[in-house]
């Protein structure tokens, strides 16, 4: 989830349609359902044509008139349900749950004012400082993988915009996040708090060391990569808990799922992802 897709200007979505589709086709690659890539290539044309069109006035034609671009509340829906459909569900996420909660997040809002147009396209968005809002399929993927029932209390490394947080707020009981760069901490708990969701922690601070004063956790998330697994981090998960973490130090890593065990920690490679670098060393503790 590097910012390679920062430059993505409003202006450019449009011109963009061919090449979203290539970066869809890459991700589908290592989804259960790519049999299906040649019907979502065509599903995602023509459905993205139509909201195209109703966009086209506000992000063409109002950038000329030097105005921001108006997207309306409805379009923001349509273009959510699509999302979902088109880029969740058909790569084979299943979890009910899950494919509601991200229908119900207004992903628009927690994405610069000026990416709004583009908030719910197929790759992931820059969101200051270098770092990004996740493309929303991994979110779904990650959030799935967790197998939330509603019960749980879970801890999320890397808030940044507070997204993947609001999410898990749909879906499990507590929702605690530590966020390392102060100002992105501070825009996501005034965010999340104005949207209500106050089973949201956030903490700035470093997640190398997780929230020892709320451990144990039923479910932890990582969303940035540390080259190794933190070990505060598999301390603090409670027996049977479930941890999905993107381990490496290069550029492209491995999204593992992790499961604790009496006897020790179960490892299960998931997909190649991109995330930003965990920083802040590991051993500071
Ligand atoms: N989950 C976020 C996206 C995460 S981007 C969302 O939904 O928007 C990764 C974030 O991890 C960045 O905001 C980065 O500042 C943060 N980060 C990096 N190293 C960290 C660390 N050691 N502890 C906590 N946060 C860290």
């Amino acid at each position: 989830m590097k910012d390679g897709d920062s430059d993505v200007s409003m202006r450019g979505s449009q011109r963009q349609a061919s090449r979203d589709i290539d970066r869809c086709d890459r991700t589908v690659l290592s989804s259960p359902s790519g049999d299906d890539l040649q019907t979502v290539a065509t599903l995602l044309v023509s459905r993205a044509a139509l909201a195209a069109i109703a966009l086209i006035a506000s992000l063409v034609v109002a950038p000329v008139w030097g105005l921001e671009p108006q997207v309306s509340d409805s379009q923001f829906d349509s273009l959510r349900q699509q999302m979902v459909e088109l880029q969740i569900q058909r790569r084979g996420v299943g979890n009910e749950g899950v494919l509601e909660a991200m229908e119900h997040v207004p992903r628009h809002l927690f994405v610069p004012e000026a990416m709004r147009a583009d908030a719910y396209v197929d790759h992931p968005l820059p969101i200051g400082q270098g770092q990004t809002i996740s493309q929303p399929y991994i979110v779904a993927l990650m959030t799935a993988l967790l197998e939330l029932d509603g019960s749980e209390k879970v801890l999320e490394i890397g808030t940044g915009s507070g997204y993947q947080a609001a999410v898990l707020a749909e879906l499990a009981a507590e929702v605690y996040t530590i966020e390392i760069r102060q100002e992105l901490g501070r825009q996501a708990r005034e965010l999340l708090a104005e949207l209500g969701y106050d089973n949201v922690h956030v903490r700035v601070g470093n997640g190398y060391r997780g929230w020892p004063e709320q451990a144990p956790f039923d479910a932890i998330i990582v969303t940035a990569s540390p080259p190794e697994i933190p070990s505060a981090l598999v301390e603090q998960l409670r027996v049977g808990g479930r941890m999905v973490v993107p381990v490496g130090a290069d550029a492209i890593q491995d999204l593992e799922l992790l499961t604790k065990t009496p006897g020790g920690m179960l490892r299960k490679n998931i997909v190649p992802v991109r995330f930003v670098p965990m920083i802040g060393g590991g051993d500071e503790e």
